[in-house]
């Protein structure tokens, strides 16, 4: 009942162009064309073999995970799924099956979740990952860094990841049996030190990884 006058109050609308969607979270069918944008990164960033994106970051992308991080619309993360199972059904549509054993999300430190609630990354990828038999695998413990990423610049960014992931205890073992390919996730890539530092420490273990992202902000 509550959802039929919030429908009436509140219509749901494309969080790109505001024009009116059967659910809230839906895009319209043109923006959802525009924004979609699956495409291979090119890939610098050191342990990482490819990394690809599914959106453009920009306008109602950007603004859903601006608001997924930080004014708690946690529910917004099912508007990014279409986004990554167009990706995957594309991938499988070419004969190829999903590669990865394991799906690794960049973690976020105790403190922000804390804050936050939950990790924006779980609540983007985790129903996807589910959706498509894929195992997930939130291995990697984030400490606190010095600083806020957001206000620094490439070098300090590479310089303030160093030592920010460490492998759980409980997992210290999976890796070393056979070689993993996993699959890190994240809401955003920027100058791929995250990710950079989250393979470095996997790479502890007999693995391979590949990285997937929403959208790139550079
Ligand atoms: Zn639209």
């Amino acid at each position: 009942m509550w959802d039929l006058v919030k429908d009436i109050l509140y219509p749901p609308a494309c969080a790109h162009c505001g024009k009116s969607v059967t659910r809230l979270g839906d895009w319209c069918p043109q923006c959802f064309a525009d924004l979609y944008d699956g495409k291979a990164l090119a890939s610098s960033v050191k342990g990482v073999q490819a990394i690809w994106s599914v959106a453009h970051y920009s306008g109602g992308v950007r603004s859903l995970i601006h608001d997924i991080k930080f004014n708690k619309k946690k529910e917004l993360g099912k508007s990014l799924t279409p986004f990554l199972e167009r990706f995957s059904f594309l991938w499988q549509r070419e004969g190829k099956r999903l590669p990865w054993d394991y799906v690794v999300p960049i973690p976020v430190s105790e403190s922000r979740r804390q804050a936050r609630g939950y990790n924006q990354v779980d609540v983007i990828f985790k129903p996807w990952v589910e959706n498509n038999g894929l195992v997930w695998l939130d291995c990697l413990h984030k400490w606190d860094t010095a600083s806020d990423m957001w206000k620094l610049t490439g070098r300090e960014r590479l310089a303030n990841m160093k030592g920010a992931f460490s492998l759980k205890d409980e997992y210290k073992k999976t890796f070393q049996e056979g070689r993993s390919h996993i699959l890190l996730v994240d809401d955003i890539y920027t100058t791929g030190a995250t990710l950079a530092e989250a393979a470095s420490v996997l790479k502890g273990g007999p693995v391979i990884c590949d990285a997937l992202v929403i959208g790139g902000s550079r």
